[in-house]
């Protein structure tokens, strides 16, 4: 689970890291007003959980009114990366000499958290980790004992940080990685970790992603991620009716039961020249409410064109999924998108007698029920 980084940065400054002075705005005239109150220049930051807002042009800095009205309007109601924009964080904007990194994961390799520290923070970060690995100065964590004041000095030190803001930095170092451990964490982050021109140091973005298993003994956060939900309507629902959804970009929906054959079906769409629309996972023993959920789910997505199911039955049964195809679509006086299906394992050839063949293409293996999907949204496009 992903927070906002409004959210992540209000979890970090309630722990003591500076942060800067910031409200957050659903339309332009309470973005001009904030910006107003906070005094300018300020930044104008797209709230949409997805690195990189800077480059896609989610991100402006502002230096009076018009450009603050402008900036809002740009910005708020963008698709960022896929992502519909419905708010921004206003922020005090920060004069700054150095952009740093600093970041608590878990390298698995290692079966230990590792605390990160770089003087190559801001955009540029994963293309420093891939071409300059040496760049990112790295401390393994032993989680019984926490991280030891020295070690976050030592990062600190090896990565070359200028030594008026040392002491803050790994101070801002080891409440990063308290928290990554107190709150269930999987990733913390600052990037950039700003140092300003009279040596202060101050975190501009913040990245804060839960263990979602953990969820249940972090009320506060799971409350947090409701609240974030609210932003995509289709992951609002996918919340609702449990699914496991991402949505991404292409036209062809896609619903399947287990993340492997999901995924299985997302790689055929892409190789057979088609773009997925989502990953839908209806889980394991899926009946016929959730089956019609799922529907409903993928012709809620306006980008979708035609609908692929693909379903290899173990506790779930052909026949229950048949029949949800079937109630689901009888509701339609015209099927909104072409659905293709493919059915497999438990009761396959009961749930093919069932299916009603005016309502749904079915087609006998995975490879054709697919290549019949995208030649479907293929045509819509014509
Ligand atoms: P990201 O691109 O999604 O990671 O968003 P960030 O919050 O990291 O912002 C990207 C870049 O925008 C930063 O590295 C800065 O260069 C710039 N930026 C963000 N906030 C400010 C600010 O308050 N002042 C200035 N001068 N630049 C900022
Ligand atoms: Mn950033």
């Amino acid at each position: 689970m992903k927070l906002h980084e409004y959210q992540a940065k209000q979890v970090f400054a309630d722990a003591g890291v500076p942060t800067p002075a910031s409200e957050l705005a659903s339309d332009v005239d309470g973005a001009v007003a904030a910006a107003e109150e906070i005094g300018y220049p300020v930044a104008i930051k797209a709230q949409v959980q997805v690195g990189g807002r800077g480059k896609a042009g989610g991100i402006k800095l502002v230096d009076d009114e018009d450009e603050a009205r402008e900036a809002a309007d740009e910005i708020l109601g963008m698709d960022l990366k896929g992502y519909h924009v419905d708010r921004v964080l206003v922020e005090e904007a920060v004069d700054f000499s150095d952009e740093l990194y600093v970041g608590i994961t878990m390298d698995r390799g290692e079966g230990k958290p590792v605390a990160m520290v770089s003087t190559k923070g801001g955009v540029n970060i994963e293309e420093v980790a891939e071409e300059d690995p040496d760049a990112i100065a790295r401390e393994h964590i032993d989680p019984a004992f926490g991280m030891h004041p020295y070690q976050a000095r030592k990062a600190v030190y090896d990565a070359g940080v200028d030594q008026s803001v040392a002491r803050d930095v790994s101070s801002v170092l080891t409440t990063l990685y308290q928290l990554w451990d107190d709150r269930d964490g999987s990733d913390a982050e600052i990037n950039p970790l700003m140092v300003t021109s009279d040596d202060e140091v101050i975190a501009a973005d913040a990245v804060m992603n839960i263990d979602e298993d953990a969820l249940f003994r972090q009320p506060e956060l799971a409350e947090m991620e409701e609240e974030a939900a609210g932003g995509d309507e289709l992951e609002q629902k996918a919340d609702e009716y449990d699914f496991d959804y991402v949505r991404l970009e292409g036209n062809t929906g896609i619903i399947g039961n287990g993340a492997g054959l999901v995924m299985t079906t997302l790689d055929l769409v892409d190789h057979y020249g088609g773009e997925p629309a989502n990953f839908l996972d209806v889980g394991g023993g899926a009946k016929a409410d959730r089956i019609a959920n799922a529907l409903d789910m993928v012709f809620s997505d306006d980008n979708v064109d035609s609908v692929v199911f693909n379903i290899f039955g173990g506790i779930t049964r052909g026949d229950e999924v048949a029949k949800g195809i079937n109630e689901a679509l009888e509701q339609f006086d015209e099927i909104p998108k072409p659905v293709v299906v493919r059915l497999a394992g438990t009761n396959w050839e009961e749930g093919m007698e069932i299916l009603n063949e005016d309502l749904v293409t079915v087609e006998q293996t995975l490879e054709d029920a697919v290549q019949r999907a995208v030649e479907y949204a293929e045509e819509v496009n014509e």
